[in-house]
């Protein structure tokens, strides 16, 4: 015991800087925009310091870097971004910040749905997908931060689960929608990767970047396509401008079934703080608008 409390007060005295050099052992993490940001949380913990660029409730299509932004771009020690063309204003940034950041694209090994000559980019709106992303964020922070990498493995198993049990729970909800009323309007194009893993169909007036304005032409079109095919329900977004999708429910009859969230997460005290609960509010937003 004698031999013992010299060792315990050296222990002790080492406990009490730990926080210290804890603090300053995170990993500095920068996404482009809220839901990588969650997926980063998700993994990497307390590991890690994540700060997303697009904050919640925005939209990253048509983003004005600030010189904030730059700050933490340069500050950063990995950088997560989706690719398939959805951040063009990140190359400026972080050329304007000097950063030497290792860079990731979340999308790394998915194959992309096109939209003519594009990729369309909202590849998290599966969640076989959203699977992918969260493999490739692992591995990335495993590589950024080899001493934390069994914590991350373990989240990332954890998280990987849980994804699991909720494509499978998109599955069961899609399924009670009658095969004729698995159609709906959204603003934008940004539910094709859902619609393909889930079978229900979108026509979307804004297109796949928000940077587009639809023409009179467009919109006439679209009024004659719901009421033609008899689309039960239109939906709005949570940052879009959302009288076109107004008006084409007061032209066509269908009733608006609520607010989908395409690209951005709500803020902490908001309905969808997390990726999981924007997916689980999206299928009961879909199923009780279509469901009978
Ligand atoms: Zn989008």
């Amino acid at each position: 015991m004698k031999r013992l409390l010299p060792v315990l007060s050296l222990l002790f005295s080492l406990c009490t800087v730990v926080p210290a050099a804890a603090e300053t052992t995170r990993l500095t993490v920068v996404t482009s925009f809220s839901i990588l940001a969650d997926f980063a949380r998700q993994v990497g913990g307390d590991k890690v310091e994540v700060t997303s660029l697009v904050g919640p409730d925005s939209d990253v299509h048509v983003y004005t870097p600030t010189p904030h932004d730059a700050k933490d771009v340069g500050a950063a020690q990995l950088l997560i971004v989706n690719g398939l063309g959805l951040e063009g204003w990140l190359p400026r940034l972080q050329q304007a910040s000097g950063s030497k950041a290792r860079i990731i694209t979340a999308t790394q090994g998915i194959a992309p749905r096109k939209r003519g000559s594009d990729a369309d980019p909202h590849a998290w709106q599966s969640v076989g997908n959203a699977m992918v992303y969260v493999k490739n964020i692992r591995d990335a922070l495993v590589a950024a931060d080899p001493t934390d990498a069994e914590m991350f493995k373990a989240n990332a198993e954890r998280y990987l689960a849980e994804l699991t049990a909720l494509d499978r729970e998109v599955r069961v909800e899609a399924d009670k929608i009658p095969a004729e009323r698995r159609k709906v309007i959204s603003t934008h194009d940004a539910f094709g990767y859902f619609a393909d893993a889930y079978g229900i169909a979108f026509i979307a007036p804004l297109g796949v970047s928000t940077e587009t304005e639809p023409s009179a032409r467009d919109v006439a079109e679209i009024i004659r396509q719901v009421k033609k095919a008899g689309i039960p329900a239109v939906f709005l977004e949570n940052f879009n401008d959302d009288r076109l999708v107004g008006r084409i429910a007061a032209e066509t009859g269908a009733k608006i079934g609520g607010t989908l969230y395409s690209d951005a997460l709500s803020g902490e005290k908001g309905p969808v703080p997390t990726y999981i609960a924007m997916v689980r509010h999206n299928i009961r937003a879909l199923t009780s608008a279509l469901v009978r």
